[in-house]
């Protein structure tokens, strides 16, 4: 595994902690989105479409900074947008890893090699690089030629300085077994490890027609992993949650382990599913009413199997049941055979879609905030003239 043996300690011993201290909820890793403003406009993102005065906010170094401390967890992964068009991305991250937290920067590395004097190598550390797949079908997933050399040769630079690199692959329906392992086997070639997900079902996503349900992304999973028997594959995933993604699992989400961060405020419930925004993080977890969340509860959670809500699960179940976690670890994914039964969804409550109204009502405060500086500008103005 590329992940440090201290970082895993560290992780471990914060689970452990929590543990003991009878805490029912607790965050694993802060989903930090510092703008959502973005140099591409993949089709199946469902975190772009602002309009731009949305697109136009950063949160502040100090904002983010203050934001860890808040939330607590070990772990910060900024994702956005694309953080790297921050302009304080560089202090960002330094004011993160001297609070020592496993910083994980998620960027689709079209400004990576340009940027990389504004960071230093670090265990605390990791990019985390957006690849879909081979350069053809990434490309087609990025909406735009080139992209996938250019990340090829900004995670082989950054490498080549010392840092740690990953990729994170997003997987959509009609992506061939094959192809996903192909893809895998040159993870192994550039030496980094590597993260998938299936694709969250943004509801604002362009796209809508390639999202994989349940069924098939366990099968797809089953025939990736069937294919990878034997090989290198480093995933920086628990054994657990894959083995979930094979469909040899039976969880719920957590949807407060990677709780999520942005412009508006603390996101309810999950990274993925924005229903409202909190003021602060107790208010988020103190608020939030967790038991309507969840597939086979909301309509919006029916296909989700996103890292972000069971890898937190996964992560509780290996601390719980550690023998368990050690045998699918010794034996591999187990890709034949009955699959976990599967959560009923026959008593989901309907989906229901508030995305204008939060979007007015940011668009309102920032004509407010705006109007509050002009005024402040212009008696500032006044009274250097007096
Ligand atoms: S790179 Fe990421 S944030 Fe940017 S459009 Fe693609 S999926 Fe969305
Ligand atoms: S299933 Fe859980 S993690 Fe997935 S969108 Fe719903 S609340 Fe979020």
């Amino acid at each position: 595994m590329a992940i440090p043996f201290f970082k895993e300690m560290r992780i471990g011993g914060y689970l452990l902690k929590q543990k003991m201290l009878g805490r029912k909820r607790y965050p694993l890793v802060l989903m930090l989105e510092p703008l959502f403003r973005c140099n591409l406009a993949c089709v199946g993102c469902g975190k772009i479409d602002y309009p731009d005065a949305i697109l136009n906010r950063r949160m502040t170094a100090q904002e983010c900074w203050d934001a860890a401390d808040e939330c607590g967890a070990p772990m910060v992964a900024i994702p956005g947008g694309e953080p790297l068009i921050h302009k304080e991305i560089g202090e960002i991250v330094r004011g993160l890893v001297e609070r020592k937290k496993f910083v994980s920067l998620c960027t689709n590395a079209l400004l990576l090699e340009k940027k990389l004097d504004l960071f230093t190598p670090s265990p605390y550390l990791f990019f985390s690089v957006h690849l879909d797949g081979l350069k053809d079908h990434h490309d087609k997933a990025v909406s735009q030629k080139g992209v996938f050399d250019r990340a090829v040769s900004a995670i082989k630079a950054a490498k080549a300085r010392g840092f740690t690199v990953n990729v994170n692959a997003t997987i959509f329906d009609g992506h061939p077994a094959e192809e996903i392992a192909k893809f895998l086997d040159l993870t192994v070639e550039l030496g980094v490890g590597v993260s998938m997900s299936p694709g969250y079902a943004y509801e604002r996503a362009p796209d809508q027609e390639h999202f994989l349900n349940r069924t098939k992304t366990k099968k797809l999973f089953r025939d990736v992993f069937a294919m990878g028997k034997g090989k290198k594959w480093n995933f920086m995933h628990s054994g657990l949650f894959l083995d979930f993604l094979a469909g040899n699992q039976e969880y719920e989400c957590t949807p407060w382990g990677m709780p999520a961060r942005n412009i508006f405020g603390w996101q309810k419930p999950c990274y993925l599913l924005g229903e409202g925004y909190a003021k602060t993080f107790k208010e988020l977890m103190d608020t939030t009413d967790w038991e309507t969340y969840g597939t086979g509860k909301y309509e919006k959670c029916a296909d989700c199997m996103a890292h972000c809500g069971y890898e937190p699960t996964a992560a509780t179940a290996a601390l719980n049941n550690p023998l368990k976690a050690m045998w699918v670890s010794l034996r591999g994914i187990k890709t034949s055979g009955p699959m976990a039964p599967e959560i009923d969804m026959s008593k989901q409550r309907p989906a229901q879609y508030i995305f204008s109204e939060q979007v007015q009502k940011k668009l309102s405060e920032i004509r407010k905030d705006e109007a509050a500086a002009a005024q402040e500008k212009a008696a500032r103005k006044a009274s250097t003239a007096a």
